[in-house]
């Protein structure tokens, strides 16, 4: 059996590992990906010979120190790219590699597994062209490639404003930048944002690079529809003042922050409860990661803090793991990382309302959208489910009644606009509409690998 157990090589993973190895022990680390860096912090192949600071400007020193940090761990873990984890059946993983699947038993598991973009579809959001924003920068930087060469982008996010500056940076025309939440809403929120006051300065000069650039910047946009015959030709919406607009443009980058990634714990046993800022459900854990007895979580994978609270936190969760190994515990280190963890989570948590999910836009969405795009159902078939004689009034008898949230994706990427329709319609907020449950396999895999003896 393996004593301890990493999923995750992003900024949480690696910073844990680094705390683990400092006291002698080898832990094991698995990532699907082929390099290290997870999500943000993205290692591109060297074969492709991307130019990192021109692609990432200042971002790219702390890319850099990152990789090279993992470089100086590699002799003393045992790495595992290219490694899905696909299940977790009590303390036993289920693993696929090359196509091969394999179990593997462990006694501590720490999850990092990051945060996926969260969708909010919109008429015309399933159109070639359309992508997350967070699939607009993986293009960018995995591949140095361009979604498109007249880029919209749509949404609440500050990384709105960041991913066009680096669109326009290497070329691209942007057609906007639409933010469907209103300016008053920002300036509401600065308290809380004055949490991380050199975070909040880089966003708001992203803001000024869009305005100096002569970028249009909307604030307070309500998205009508994105238009095109075979693909994406233009965004329309109603700006603040109740105008309708057009924008001409060949791809749209729809970014409304992250959501955890929290599958995999909910397999691994986690309890979770509903949180009203972030209107998603989240894991318990409690000041250090820790959610039940062997396993912890950390990064973006449990609460949405950024790079920076990701690296403090998988460190955290490995001082725990000492702590609860018989390693002793550095209450200095931990009560620091406590703070330092607490402070950037508390920013997230003002961006939250600064960049605000659009519930009323999702729930006044027309019938004809599709919501689920891996079993093609629209809203108009969820609301029909729920207007039956016993109906379904929590996601999951949603999902078994019209396959919302069964297909390929398992709701990852339709769960969240499916909270939105469920609560709407039966009245209640989103805590009453229920949790979609984590099923395996998390990620589609082939038929024959789960069915391969490990
Ligand atoms: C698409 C995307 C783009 C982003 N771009 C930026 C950016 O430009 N700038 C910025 O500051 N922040 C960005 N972020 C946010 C940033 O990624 C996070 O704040 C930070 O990377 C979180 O670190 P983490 O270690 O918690 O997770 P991650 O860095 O996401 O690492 C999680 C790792 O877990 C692995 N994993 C997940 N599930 C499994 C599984 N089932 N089996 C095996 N391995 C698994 C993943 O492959 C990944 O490598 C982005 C996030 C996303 C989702």
């Amino acid at each position: 059996m393996a004593d301890i157990v990493i999923i995750g090589a992003g900024p949480a993973g690696i910073n844990a590992a680094e705390v683990l190895c400092a006291k002698g022990l080898k832990p094991i680390l698995i990532d699907e990906g082929a390099r290290a860096g997870g999500q943000g912090y993205r290692r591109p192949a060297d074969d492709l010979a991307l130019d990192m600071n021109r692609l990432m400007g200042s971002e790219a020193q702390k890319y850099a120190a990152l990789h090279r940090r993992f470089e100086t761990l590699l002799a003393r873990i045992d790495y595992r790219p290219g490694t899905l984890v696909w299940a977790i059946d009590g303390n036993t993983l289920h693993l696929l590699r090359d196509g091969h699947a394999e179990a593997l038993a462990f006694d501590k598991l720490l999850i990092a597994s990051g945060a996926m973009d969260r969708i909010a579809p919109l008429p015309g959001w399933t159109l070639p062209g359309v992508f997350t924003l967070g699939g607009a920068q993986v293009a960018l930087k995995d591949q140095g490639c361009l979604i498109g060469s007249r880029v919209a982008f749509l949404g609440s996010s500050p990384l709105l404003a960041l991913a066009a500056k680096q669109y326009r940076d290497i070329g691209a025309e942007i057609a906007v930048i639409a933010d469907t939440t209103p300016f008053s809403a920002k300036a509401a929120a600065l308290p809380a944002l004055l949490r991380a006051p050199r975070t909040l300065f880089r966003g708001l000069w992203y803001m000024g690079a869009s305005l100096r650039a002569g970028t249009k910047l909307l604030h307070g946009v309500t998205p009508i529809a994105i238009e095109g015959r075979n693909r994406v030709e233009a965004l329309v919406l109603r700006d603040d003042q109740g105008r309708e607009r057009r924008f001409a443009c060949d791809a749209v980058a729809l970014g409304y922050g992250l959501k955890p990634e929290t599958q995999l714990a909910d397999l691994a046993g986690a309890r979770f409860a509903y949180d009203p800022g972030f209107r998603l459900f989240l894991p318990l854990i409690d000041g250090m990661g820790r959610a039940r007895p062997g396993l912890y979580l950390a990064g973006d994978g449990v609460r949405i803090g950024g790079a920076d609270a990701a690296e403090a936190s998988g460190a955290l969760a490995a001082h725990a793991i000492l702590s609860d190994t018989g390693h002793g515990q550095d209450i200095e280190a931990t009560r620091d990382l406590a703070r330092q963890v607490k402070r950037l989570r508390d920013f997230q948590r003002g961006l939250a309302r600064a960049f605000a999910w659009p519930k009323a836009q999702i729930a006044a969405l027309p019938d004809a959208v599709t919501l689920c795009r891996c079993e093609n159902v629209t809203v108009g078939e969820v609301r029909a489910a729920m207007a039956k004689d016993l109906g379904p009034a929590e996601v999951n008898r949603v999902k078994a009644m019209t396959r919302c949230g069964m297909g390929r994706c398992q709701g990852r990427v339709c769960g969240p606009a499916l909270q939105e329709i469920v609560a709407a319609g039966t009245g209640g907020d989103g805590a009453a509409a229920g949790r979609l449950r984590g099923q395996a396999p998390v990620k589609p895999i082939a038929l024959a690998a789960a069915g391969d003896p490990a």
